[in-house]
């Protein structure tokens, strides 16, 4: 059976491929050479569909891919509606996090505002503390609004926090741990099911072997198992 996979480009496609490797798959053209949004693999019944990373989820949803790959901050966002999330890639991990200007307390006279493409993460992480917010919703550069009076604090990833701190900013409080998994759209799982499953399983070994290249793989080189 013919399985399409929606991949984003950049750090997903990256980081992605060396776990498709372990399974024998390997695209015939690199995506940030290429312009074609659909990529022929090695093996002909595999194919790769590249989309921006938000709208991972949606094609996989609606089955236009079989499966995809999807940072959980996508996920948290889109719902996780008609997908199954079989599998924690383990790639792509950073934090979902609160951050704004240091010694910067609440307002007294209005709602805080938050800066942020994550509004439903942000939504569901201030109601969980019973605080009031006022979210305003960007699409990228988050980082820019505590330094402009946009907003009073921003939600957004943060892998290093390097980027916070060139802008001043400072990590204040923890919302959760991303990393990238693979979701299945769920009528592939049950009619593609055989071809699923062998993916889903050399993923898997994959994933474990790099965790743990030594116990997973005790013959190997230091070579491929790493990363
Ligand atoms: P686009 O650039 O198309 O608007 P994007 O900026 O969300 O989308 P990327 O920057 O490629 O796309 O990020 C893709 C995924 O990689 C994110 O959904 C997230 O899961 C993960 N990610 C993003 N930033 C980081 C980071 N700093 N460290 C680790 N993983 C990250
Ligand atoms: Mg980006």
């Amino acid at each position: 059976m013919p399985l399409t996979m929606a991949l984003s480009k950049g750090r997903i496609f990256d980081e992605t491929l060396p776990l498709l490797a372990h399974a024998g798959i390997h695209a015939i053209e690199d995506p940030e050479t290429s312009r074609k949004l659909i990529l022929e693999t090695n093996d002909p019944r595999v194919r790769f569909l590249i989309i921006r990373a938000s709208d991972v989820p949606t094609y996989v949803q609606y089955g236009a891919a079989d499966l995809g790959v999807s940072g959980k901050d996508v996920l948290l966002e889109h719902g996780g509606e008609g997908l199954y999330e079989p599998l924690d890639l383990g790639i792509a991990r950073c934090r979902m996090m609160v951050a704004g200007l240091p010694d910067v307390g609440t307002p007294e006279t209005r709602r805080l505002r938050v800066a942020t493409k994550y509004v439903k993460s942000a939504e569901r992480h201030f109601a969980s503390k019973g605080q009031q917010v006022e979210i305003i919703k960007l699409y990228g550069s988050m980082e820019l609004a505590p330094l402009v009076g946009l907003a009073d604090r921003i939600v957004d990833l943060v892998e290093s926090g390097n980027t916070l701190k060139a802008n001043g900013l400072v990590p204040l409080e923890h919302i959760a741990d991303i990393s990238s998994r693979l979701v299945v759209n769920k009528a592939s799982w049950k009619m593609k099911h055989a071809a699923v499953i062998a993916l889903l399983n050399a993923l898997r070994d994959a994933v474990a072997r790099r965790s743990n290249p030594i116990e997973a793989a005790p013959r190997a080189g230091r070579g491929a198992a790493h990363r």
